[in-house]
């Protein structure tokens, strides 16, 4: 558990140090490894490698107007640091949240800005890893070592957002803007705009335009379910007026938040028509009773096969009631000169169109990865309870959840790896591969994420570059918080499953 001076993996490259553990990434997930790292494990060496030039991840590269959270930030807030603000949170609270982390746990002094992890090889004879590292602001190349890597870097290309190609898009003569890259100081005002999209992105950005522009409209080629609630939470607001602690005021509303978020799981099984009904009524009673609601807010899937929507206070329902928004449900033909033709042959004029069109998925950080010498393909792995992989010794992967707060599963993987650790050393073990067992074989080979449980675009697009699962656990992801809360701190690390060295 020292820090010693590494070999080089190239003539070119600096060794820059060997770690007991080396994080890749300080957005949300990476800044909670290194938090339980201290708390549970503190006598285990750490860094973290960013590309960026702060911390915060998602909630630092994004700047469009509005950016704020869609889910509640008591769960997407960490377990151990209160939530005191409402629950659905701007980028700017997150990161104040985050800042507070890094000054409380002197957790700051640990994180190397401007280092882009490339290159990963892993030696089974030394049993560590080497990382080849660029720093972005020098060019200079590094080499760190560590024995173990705990992949923190998100699930998207922070720096490439998805655009799909549509015919005529050179002749539009207006701008063309991804959220994901909004340009600073973008001019808005009184502008016609037209937002692709009806994901959380455009959700949260049609309003905040609206408030400026001449018009926004957003169009989509199929529905998303929205739902409006108040941005406050009358449990905690209940519970603050008896002085409780914060601490108290968080756990408890975490639960109820919880309870209540695993009611809704069970009942898009179990009911989806009857919540599908539910949802469009609300949708109907935000925007009265002659508004098109089954043709704009009615989508194909079943409820919660894509994320739910949140809509705080209800603003995108009220910017399309004070007709400063409207919904076109259509598909696009052509970019013209002045906007957008549709399939229906309607042309929509703007001055700038903004694709929310989502994600580049990029589950490993873009890193090429090598074990003994052989390149890696992860879909050629099975996932490890969805958070190692076979073959892959030494390596921890956090890949939240989509239906609950990606936080609960950063918590919950952050605690797994800290007991594994421990188990480790009570056995003297240095490695750990998680390798398929006798009865495992032949075992069926499963998509990443099954469509019919959850199917947004960038997942399903990109499912062939995912790992593997099965239908019996160690080998399943079930992306469901309710079981795995209960099968992860039990997960039993003597089932043959996990090969140590
Ligand atoms: C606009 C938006 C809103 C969202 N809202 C919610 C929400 O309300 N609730 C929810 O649960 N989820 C939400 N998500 C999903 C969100 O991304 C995650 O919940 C969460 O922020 C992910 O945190 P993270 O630390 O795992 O990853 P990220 O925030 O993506 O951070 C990963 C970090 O790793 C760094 N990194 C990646 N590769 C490398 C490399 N090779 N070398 C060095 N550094 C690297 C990146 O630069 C980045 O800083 C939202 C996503 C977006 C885009």
């Amino acid at each position: 558990m020292t820090t010693t001076v590494a070999h080089s993996a190239s003539p070119a490259a600096q060794a820059a140090g060997h770690f007991d553990v080396l994080i890749v990434g300080a957005g949300i997930s990476g800044i909670d490894a290194a938090y339980y790292l201290q708390r549970e494990c503190p006598g285990r060496t750490f860094t973290l490698l960013e590309t960026q030039t702060d911390f915060g991840g998602t909630w630092r590269t994004h700047k469009y107007p509005g950016i704020r959270s869609d889910s509640d930030l008591y769960t997407f807030g960490y377990k151990w640091k209160p939530w005191t603000g409402a629950p659905i949170a701007s980028a700017e609270q997150i990161l104040k949240y985050l800042n507070e982390v890094l000054d409380d746990h002197d957790i700051r002094r640990h994180i190397r800005y401007q280092h882009e992890v490339r290159d990963a090889v892993w030696s089974s004879q030394d049993k560590r890893w080497t990382l080849t590292v660029r720093r972005r602001d020098t060019g200079q190349v590094l080499t760190f070592t560590c024995d173990f890597l705990w992949m923190c870097q998100g699930y998207y290309r922070h720096e490439k957002p998805y655009t799909p190609e549509w015919t005529g898009m050179k002749r539009f003569t207006g701008k063309i803007v991804h959220p994901q890259a909004w340009p600073e100081g973008l001019d808005y005002r009184g502008k016609r705009v037209i937002v692709i999209g009806s994901g959380a992105t455009a959700a949260t950005i049609v309003p905040a335009l609206g408030k400026d522009a001449a018009h926004v409209t957003m169009l989509q080629r199929s529905p998303t379910f929205f739902f409006a609630r108040p941005n406050r939470n009358d449990l905690a607001d209940s519970l603050r007026e008896l002085d409780l602690p914060e601490e108290w005021v968080h756990e408890i509303v975490r639960r109820r938040i919880l309870l209540d978020g695993q009611r809704l799981t069970e009942r898009s099984f179990n009911d989806p028509e009857g919540l599908r009904k539910d949802l469009i009524d609300g949708a109907r009673a935000q925007l009265g009773d002659d508004y098109d609601v089954d043709k704009h807010f009615n989508p194909r899937y079943r409820p919660w096969q894509q994320r739910l929507a949140l809509i705080p206070d209800g603003d995108m329902f009220k910017a399309i009631r004070e007709g400063k928004a409207s919904v076109v449900t259509d598909q696009i033909d052509t970019f013209t000169e002045k906007g957008i033709l549709l399939k229906s042959g309607e042309e929509l004029e703007a001055d700038i169109i903004v694709t929310a069109t989502g994600f580049d998925l990029a589950p490993l950080g873009d890193i090429r990865f090598t074990i003994d010498g052989k390149p890696l393909n992860f879909a050629d792995c099975w996932a490890w309870r969805g958070l190692m992989f076979s073959g892959v010794p030494n390596m921890a992967w956090v890949f939240g959840y989509f239906r609950s707060s990606w936080t609960l599963r950063a918590d919950m993987i952050a605690e797994f790896v800290c007991r594994l650790f421990k188990h480790m050393d009570e056995r003297g073990a240095k490695m750990v591969v998680p390798q398929p067992r006798q009865q495992d074989e032949g075992m069926p080979a499963l998509p990443f994420i099954t469509p019919d449980n959850f199917n947004p675009g960038y997942i399903t697009r990109n499912i062939a570059i995912m790992p593997r699962q099965s239908d019996r656990q160690p080998w399943i992801f079930n992306q469901d918080f309710y079981t795995e809360r209960n099968e992860m701190p039990a997960a039993d690390l003597e089932d043959g499953s996990l090969r140590y060295g």
